[in-house]
């Protein structure tokens, strides 16, 4: 399943195409959603923006398409009526004079008023948007240290959308791995410049992975590995992925575990807390 970066780069997408511009025609193909098709057509979009994982398409009179990908959904923007071709089905698809964008298989799709967006009990579960442009790493180090989450492992807490939204496995993986925190480890125990260590790197590593298509690693890193002729799954990450093989840091091979029913991977040399023994910090 994507994650915030991903999902906020395919709203970054249709937000191109979409703001600002007059819905000139509509397809709706759940029938219990057919009726608005009136409603939407001749309605102008205000704002694409990705919540948690669901996307949210605000229009000019109050009503917002909601839409969870879940698996298989797959937006895709294009000129006007150029169909993609592909055997997913479509649900539903909103044209502008110039372009369309189409939304495929989704399961999750619902038109709501601001009552019912309010309401809406998978948004109303969400923790702060890892992406929102507002969000401060102090806002996540609060997160960390609420006595709702301290207690939890940090492989746990990073997998849950109450805690932080939009953050999945990959981001789980290699946020743990630039704080240099193992998994196993709950904020509870942590001092206070190791929980905002991992707070700004909760933040940093998020964004790095926005702005690169996916890449975790530090650019000049990458840039380099990549002018070698490196492929993409060497220079990507810095252990998600990488079981058994060397840390770009210390040379210790990078280890692979299930937690939460996900893979997980770690460097059990950069990632131990290391403590003067008897310290409670
Ligand atoms: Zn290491």
């Amino acid at each position: 399943m994507p994650e915030g970066p991903e999902i906020k780069r395919a709203a970054d997408k249709i937000a191109a195409i979409l703001d600002g511009e007059v819905i000139d025609r509509c397809f709706i193909q759940p029938a219990g959603l057919r009726r608005y098709r009136p409603v939407l057509t001749g309605a102008r979009v205000e704002a694409v923006r990705p919540r948690g994982k669901a996307l949210l398409t605000r229009f000019d009179n109050g009503l917002t398409l909601y839409s969870h990908n879940q698996l298989y959904g797959r937006w895709y923007t294009t000129r006007l009526d150029k169909q993609p071709s592909t055997n997913r089905s479509l649900r539903i698809a909103l044209h502008t004079l110039t372009h369309s964008a189409w939304l495929y298989s989704a399961s999750d799709i619902a038109i709501l008023d601001d009552d019912a967006l309010q309401a809406h009990p998978f948004l109303q579960s969400l923790g702060p948007d890892i992406l929102d442009p507002n969000l401060h790493w102090r806002d996540i180090l609060r997160q960390l240290q609420s006595p709702s989450f301290n207690r939890r492992s940090l492989a746990s807490l990073y997998l849950d959308q109450h805690f932080i939204a939009g953050i999945g496995n990959y981001l789980r993986t290699e946020i743990l791995f630039f704080a240099g925190l193992s998994p196993w480890t709950k904020p509870i125990e942590l001092s206070l410049a190791e929980l905002g260590k991992l707070a700004r790197c909760t933040l940093t590593i998020t964004q790095r992975a926005y702005q690169t298509g996916g890449i975790t690693n530090p650019v000049k890193f990458h840039r380099r590995l990549k002018s070698q002729g490196k492929h993409r799954e060497v220079y990507r990450f810095a252990t998600f992925e990488r079981d058994g093989k060397a840390c770009y840091q210390c040379g210790t091979r990078i280890k692979r575990v299930e937690v939460n029913a996900r893979r997980l991977y770690y460097c059990a040399q950069c990632q131990a807390v290391i403590r003067p023994p008897g310290s409670t910090a």
